[in-house]
């Protein structure tokens, strides 16, 4: 059936193949009853199956780190921790006793109540988790049954395929063999789902949130899947085939005349020197950004290490990941986010309250503060991670001084603790804020005084200034940074960063697009943190504009009224400078960043 449907864009890159479709499907537990003088052999049999399911996926934890790294093979702590979590054990054994249930049908109906309480939350962060543990309640299950162990390794077909799966597990996605999959293309899932963070890991193009994609695709029919656009198009005329495969050749091209920039200069023509640092979300893309040019770390979003946990990360843990990537940048400084929860990252652990406004609640630096040891352990974990290279903390969603006050004085004590340890750390540490809420940009000149730098999160900044949620896709023409009131708070921003003498950088998406860092140039900003994948692009742009010309436009761009006069004059303006064309069609600015 001809089908063209877009959703999130989760790994780059255009392949066009037939269909493999994949339906995942959990065994069906038949209502099975035992003697009751078989309750204690049962329990045991659930003992047993839960023990050896653990031992499968640590296998499995083994080989991702082998092949993707330490971090990634964390993915699968979850589903270990969970097989042995206390409320699942006694819950599964209370039906096993009260009720006679065989251990495979109590265990089902146990996962069921886990799946129907963690689904009221809603949270998309939580549903992604739940995803998760599906590898380990189908092991179990079938472990139980009597079933052979799924292994989940496809029937791997003849040729090269795209599959189209409702969702894939780590476990699934992760022994995929890159060679013999194009692509994959998901009915759910995030940006940000633990699959789609393995499928970048492996290269393979990937496309998620794609409503019911399965339900119309058939196995074998011929596909076109764009990881870049998040588009996939099934049964494609031959035109579009033509199309996307001169695309798909012009987009490489492009690249790789982009990945010939990586050790140039970030310089404007006019010889204002910039600074391109790197956003990422895991420790091992450090190296990948640095291979893509990047001279630091401008965000490192630390949440990787809560959410889909059982329980809060330790210390130890955090200073090995924190030191992992300053050590792939000796000589350039690492911004660390601490801990950016609630909103749209929902820990497990936290049991968050359900939230009227989740955007507007308990979230980030509030959630912090609110829970002390928490956040210690983070602190001192970057401490001493601070031996290791030029550390910056950047603490999120900052509203007043109070809370840059509080965080310091913890900070204090946690150096003092570490002094007496004789744990060494670097007392010439920063620490700074994310300027992201209007309450920040308005009194920058106040926060600067106790901050060492600031970073600006346009994303954030953008929905809490136009009161536009970020997530929202029907909101999102409304969604633009480029709306006067956000320039005006940036411009705010760098004005009062610059009276203070510290660095004002900025880390939102509107970094990562050519427009966004041209208007942000002629604001006077000269850091950018962006996603690896973009700043080769990123360089092209900063390379080729004179910021003296970007000043003049902004000049001008400040002065208009809406929006897309806002982004008119800045497209006259660069197009003297760079061929727009050729960044296909990177324009759409929703937050994904
Ligand atoms: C931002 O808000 O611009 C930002 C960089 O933070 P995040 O996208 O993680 O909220
Ligand atoms: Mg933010």
């Amino acid at each position: 059936m001809r089908i063209v449907r877009d959703g999130i864009p989760a790994a780059p890159g255009i392949v066009i193949g037939p269909a493999f479709v994949v339906r995942w499907e959990t065994p069906r537990v038949p209502h099975v009853t035992v003697a009751p003088d078989a309750v204690e052999a049962e329990s045991e049999r659930f003992r047993q199956a839960r023990l050896w399911v653990q031992e499968r996926i640590r296998e499995i934890q083994q080989q991702t780190e082998v092949r993707l790294g330490y971090v990634e093979a964390q993915i699968f702590e979850p589903q270990i921790l969970m097989l042995a979590d206390d409320e699942l054990i006694r819950g599964t054994e209370a039906y096993i006793r009260d009720n006679h249930l065989s251990a495979a049908r109590a265990f089902e109906l146990r996962m069921l109540e886990f799946h129907s309480e963690w689904s009221r939350a809603a949270h998309p962060m939580v549903m992604d988790r739940l995803n998760d543990l599906l590898d380990m309640q189908v092991r179990v299950v079938r472990r139980l049954l009597d079933l052979p162990d799924p292994d989940f390794t496809l029937q791997q077909p003849g040729e090269q395929v795209i599959i189209v799966a409702r969702d894939l597990t780590p476990s699934v996605t992760v022994q995929l063999d890159p060679a013999a999959i194009l692509g994959i293309a998901t009915d759910g899932g995030t940006r940000t789902s633990h699959s789609a963070i393995l499928a970048r890991s492996l290269n393979i193009p990937s496309v998620v949130s794609l409503g019911d994609l399965t339900a119309h695709v058939e196995p074998g029919q011929p596909l076109i899947l764009d990881g870049r656009e998040g588009r996939v198009i099934g049964e494609p005329t031959e035109h579009e085939i033509v199309l996307y495969r001169e695309r798909d050749v012009k987009l490489r091209e492009w690249e790789h005349e982009l990945l010939l920039l990586a050790h140039l200069e970030a310089v404007t023509p006019d010889h204002l020197p910039v600074q391109l640092r790197a956003n990422i979300d895991l420790p091992g893309e450090a190296q990948h950004a640095r291979d893509h040019g990047a001279r630091g770390i401008g965000l490192y979003r630390t949440e990787f290490f809560v959410v889909g946990r059982n329980t809060p990360p330790g210390e130890e843990e955090q200073y090995r990941s924190y030191r992992q990537a300053a050590e792939v940048f000796p000589d350039d400084a690492i911004f660390i986010r601490t801990f950016d929860l609630g909103g749209d990252k929902f820990p497990l652990f936290l049991q968050m309250p359900p939230e009227e406004n989740p955007f507007l609640g308990w979230r980030a630096i509030r959630v912090c503060l609110d829970l002390p040891d928490m956040f210690r352990a983070q602190l001192r974990a970057l401490l001493r991670a601070s031996a290791h290279g030029d550390l910056r903390i950047m603490l999120p969603l900052i509203n007043d001084v109070q809370e840059v006050q509080r965080t310091r004085l913890l900070l204090e004590e946690e150096e003092a603790s570490l002094r007496a340890a004789g744990i060494p750390f670097n007392a010439g540490y920063k620490v700074g804020i994310m300027v992201e809420t209007p309450a920040a940009a308005l009194t920058a000149a106040e926060l600067a005084r106790y901050a060492d730098f600031f970073s600006i999160g346009t994303n954030d900044l953008t929905q809490y200034t136009l009161a536009v949620d970020r997530g929202n896709a029907r909101l999102a023409p409304l969604y633009t940074p480029f709306h006067p009131s956000v320039l005006r708070l940036i411009q705010r921003t760098v004005q009062a960063g610059r009276d203070a003498g510290i660095e004002v950088s900025v880390c939102g998406e509107l970094a990562s697009n050519p427009l966004g860092v041209y208007l942000l140039i002629g604001l006077g900003i000269t850091a950018f943190s962006v996603a690896p994948g973009s700043l080769p692009e990123i360089k092209k742009v900063v390379r080729s504009v004179p910021a003296a010309d970007a000043r003049e436009v902004v000049a001008e761009a400040l002065r208009a009224p809406t929006p897309d006069e806002v982004v008119a004059i800045l497209t006259r303006g660069i197009s003297r400078w760079l061929d727009l064309s050729v960044f296909g069609g990177r324009w759409n600015l929703s937050a994904d960043g």
